[in-house]
């Protein structure tokens, strides 16, 4: 125990002493920098402070004991290294200051260069740069500004404005006509605005100034603008930064000196090739800044071949050993070339897609590898429909991408007027600052929505993803003017019904029609692409990846679909069955007149007429899906939803009988469908007679829909087809309840199948939190279980499944009650407990009891891995899910036999 206590925490590290694995504890550009210095690729030298470090600062607000010391030790060996030291007068060594956390966060944290320079060593700088008196200069200012700004939190716009009037007493609009008289005044001047706003000096003392960098950006973690970001890409709070202290290389040295950007493949379309800009005599942020533009990185080879080449090979070795696209930061100081940063490049969903493929060619990784590296969201949102931009549609705004898709229509900027226009058959994109809950009539109306405030979880994007509408968030270029209904944008006005383009994948807002195009991955899955005779890199990606996550994945995936044409659509994404038959729309239409006189039926003989003209039909619905199904299982679920909802709404008839009766005309019918209407309203229908509960309330509905379907199976059989049905009751809460529907309906189908050969199976839905809870007992009378996850969780949390997304999930999310809505994937704890529960207990009862799911989560990515792990049989979701819930049952293969290699 004390020799443990007198062992010291290592904070520091430098890069020859890391590598790409220690991400949490180095951050990635820490960790990758050391991966790249190990390599023995030309890295600037320097070191890296810990996350653990900065955890230790950000939990007691002081520097962890022993860090003082390590920084010094590893400032000298740098020192040693470079030949230099940190701010000498006559030869200083000058570093940057760098974040760096475990996930990329692209400017929400904080970096300081030129640090090391002052009054004195500025001069210093100027000899080494062989009198160079202007770019030592300028770098200074660059360091007051930085480091004011950065650690001493000075209005950034004092230094601007400064600047502004220096190019202003020189007659000119540009930098880099200042020379170095003119920022020697400017560097007096940044140092007044310094002195204004923090009460001291602009420190001398170079080590100061590098501990109070460092500082400054571990307190950059917590920077409001960071945890925002953090919230919104759902970062963990806790992990912290490192901070990277690296030796100085300058691009602005002259014409042989610059800066540039790299990626080894595109990192749009995952095409092979050299991919870049490149920036002469600048620095990095030169270029995030836009004051001159780049130029592409091949114009390099004309510029300076020999670092074009050693570059070059760099690329090719990094995507070597990282196995995957890198994309990279370079500089080259007087023609010698530094590699400053590297990491696996974030690309498209196409580009994921055909690099894994390439990859595989390659033979740098396996299939399983390359199905890890992609995942059901890209996928899904490949099957989108995608704007054709081949020519001239340049974005007038960009947002966030809150809603895949791709939407033209026109600009309307009340919900009361989307609906309204919407109604008159026209395409509609509603346009707000921002939404809520009083938008909804409208969002649902709208072809896309596209709001100029809030983020990926703001009110307008969670509804529109719940709702698959596109939604185009945070445009903030866009100045709305509701009551002017219009809005303005690089200059141009748009008013209503003027015609925009939105693409909720990109965020991209275009004014105008844009064309819209099928997704090509969609056209495959249909059959309309043979993926063995085309050169569409991405189709021939995604197919090879499909086929290996077929092979690879336990669960079977069923399609929720209740018409043949949903059926045979599903069948072609690779369903292999129907999990979810909702009976209730084959209740609609011109059927409803029936329906209505099954409820208004005063006598057996009244009601079994109904259900008799009912029979055939249903018969016929249900031959042709067991028909476009051919032998695969088709569970068929009993009607649920409460009656009332096929008779008229109880206002509108009020009003007609009342209306009616003034004229004195003969109202008896409708009165008493009135009166029906009035004793069948519940406050609460979700929770009230629907579902089971119907059955055994309402004799002979349930068995006329068994009759159907066993008739329909022998029919399909005898004419030589195969029908595999499984009857399926909802709602069921207590075993008796199953117990009744299933003693009748075992009558029932015994008197049709006969020696037809056809069996039919009867399970139950499990979607009420007491089913769950007893499964054991549930499951001694029924074959199989399909959880209804929409009602369980409905039920499970006491959210009113139709009406809490848009009334106040926006504000759940904000507070980061959950991270997504449990409507959308399943909330593993809570929710997913209870299907545990019931999967556990129903198969101790009953062994071969066949589990499966058939709520929304069905299709969600992460809920598949979950319903895996649960060990259930299969997932059922809509036809369009189909292909997502394969690959993520491939993928969740992988997961739990630990190939996770990245
Ligand atoms: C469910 O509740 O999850 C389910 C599939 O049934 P429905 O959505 O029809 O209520
Ligand atoms: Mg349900």
């Amino acid at each position: 125990m004390a020799a443990q206590e007198t062992v010291e925490h290592k904070y520091v590290y430098d890069f020859a002493e890391g590598n790409k694995d220690l991400k949490d504890l180095l951050g990635g550009k820490g960790a990758n920098l050391a991966e790249m210095t190990n390599l023995g690729l030309p890295v600037p030298p320097g070191f890296t402070i810990t996350t653990e470090a900065c955890k230790a600062y950000l939990n007691t607000g002081q520097e962890p004991d022993g860090l003082a010391d390590q920084i010094a030790a590893h400032l000298e060996s740098l020192e040693r290294g470079m030949g230099r030291k940190l701010g000498d007068p006559d030869d200083p060594l000058l570093v940057s200051v760098r974040s760096g956390a475990k996930f990329s966060m692209p400017g929400m944290m904080e970096t300081v260069l030129n640090v090391g320079l002052n009054d004195r060593s500025v001069v210093g700088l100027s000899a080494q740069a062989g009198g160079n008196d202007r770019f030592a200069w300028d770098s200074y200012r660059r360091l007051i500004q930085m480091f004011g700004k950065t650690v001493c939190e000075v209005p950034g716009e004092e230094f601007e404005h400064a600047l502004d009037d220096a190019k202003r007493a020189k007659g000119t609009k540009n930098d880099l006509d200042l020379d170095a008289d003119d920022l020697r005044g400017l560097v007096d001047a940044y140092k007044k605005i310094f002195a204004k706003h923090t009460g001291r000096e602009f420190p001398q003392e170079p080590r100061e100034q590098l501990d109070l960098a460092i500082r400054a950006v571990f307190e950059s973690w917590n920077a409001e603008r960071a945890v925002v970001y953090r919230r919104q890409e759902r970062i963990p709070a806790d992990l912290g930064t490192a901070v990277n202290v690296v030796a100085m290389v300058f691009g602005n040295l002259g014409s042989d000196s610059g800066t540039g950007v790299a990626f080894t493949r595109d990192p749009g379309s995952g095409a092979q090739g050299i991919y870049g800009d490149y920036l002469a005599n600048a620095q990095g942020e030169d270029v995030v800044a836009g004051i001159r533009n780049t130029v592409p990185l091949q114009e390099l080879e004309q510029l300076d071949k020999k670092s074009y080449d050693e570059l070059l090979s760099y690329m090719a070795r990094l995507e070597e050993h990282y196995k995957d696209l890198c994309d990279i930061e370079f500089t080259i100081e007087r023609g010698k070339l530094w590699m400053l940063q590297t990491r696996v490049g974030k690309r498209t969903a196409a580009a994921a897609f055909v690099i894994a493929g390439q990859l595989v060619d390659e033979g740098l990784i396996d299939l399983d590898e390359a199905l890890h590296r992609v995942n059901g969201a890209q996928l899904a949102q490949l099957m989108f429909p995608r704007f054709k931009l081949d020519h001239d549609f340049e974005p007038v705004a960009k947002g966030i991408g809150a809603s895949p898709g791709a939407a033209v229509g026109k600009v309307v900027f009340t919900s009361a007027r989307a609906v309204e226009l919407a109604a008159e058959g026209e395409a509609v994109i509603l346009v707000r600052r921002e939404t809520n809950p009083d938008d909804l009539n409208g969002m649902i109306a709208a072809k896309g929505i596209l709001t100029s405030r809030g983020g990926k979880t703001s009110h307008a994007a969670v509804v529109a993803r719940g709702m698959g509408k596109t939604c185009v968030s945070g445009a903030d270029e866009l100045d709305v003017n509701i009551p002017a209904k219009k809005f303005t944008v690089a200059g141009q006005t748009v008013n209503e019904g003027d015609v925009v383009s939105i693409d909720g994948t990109t965020g991209k807002v275009y004014l105008g029609e844009v064309p819209v195009m099928p997704s090509e991955v969609v056209q495959y899955f249909e059959g309309s692409l043979d993926p063995e005779h085309i050169d569409n890199p991405l189709v021939r990606a995604v197919h090879r990846i499909m086929t290996h996550a077929d092979a690879k994945r336990r669960l079977r995936v069923r399609t929720n679909a209740d018409t043949g044409a949903d059926a045979a659509r599903a069948r072609r994404f690779g369903a292999e069955g129907i999990g979810l038959c909702r009976t209730e729309h084959m209740f609609l239409g011109d059927r409803r007149e029936l329906v209505e006189r099954l409820i208004l039926a005063n006598t057996d003989a009244e009601r079994e007429a109904s259900l008799d003209a009912l029979l055939p039909l249903q018969r016929e619905d249900f031959i042709e899906i067991f028909r476009e199904m051919d032998g695969l299982p088709v569970t068929v679920r009993l009607i649920d939803p409460p009656l009332h909802e096929f008779l008229p709404p109880l206002e509108q008839l009020a009003v007609n009988v009342a209306v009616a009766q003034e004229r004195g005309e003969d109202v008896a019918k409708e009165e008493a469908l009135l009166a029906a209407v009035r004793r069948m309203h519940e406050e609460n229908p979700m929770l009230g007679l629907r579902g089971v509960r119907l059955g055994l309330v309402i004799p002979g509905l349930f068995a006329m829909q068994v009759r159907a379907i066993a008739e329909a199976a022998v029919a399909v059989t005898r004419a030589g087809g195969s029908a595999c049905p499984e009857i399926m009751v909802p709602l069921v809460g207590a075993v008796q309840e199953l117990e009744t529907v299933r003693a009748e309906a075992e009558k029932v189908i015994a008197e049709v199948v006969g020696d037809s050969g056809v069996e039919v199976l009867i399970g139950t839905m499990i979607e009420v939190p007491r089913a769950a809870l007893t499964a054991g007992q549930i499951a001694e009378a029924a074959q199989f279980f399909s959880f209804g996850t929409n009602d369980l969780t409905q039920m499970g949390w006491g959210f009113s499944r139709d009406d809490v997304e848009g009334a106040f999930f926006w504000r759940y999310l904000e507070l980061g009650i959950f991270g997504i809505s449990p409507f959308e994937s399943i909330d593993r704890e809570g929710v997913g407990r209870l299907v545990r529960i019931a999967a556990e207990e129903g198969r101790a009862a009953r062994p071969d009891l066949k589990l499966g799911v058939c709520g929304e989560h069905g299709g969600d990515p992460d809920s598949v891995h979950f319903f895996h792990e649960v060990g259930l049989d299969y997932v059922s979701c809509s036809p369009f899910r189909v292909p997502v819930a394969r690959l993520e049952a491939g993928r969740a293969v992988l997961e739990t036999t630990g190939s996770d290699s990245r």
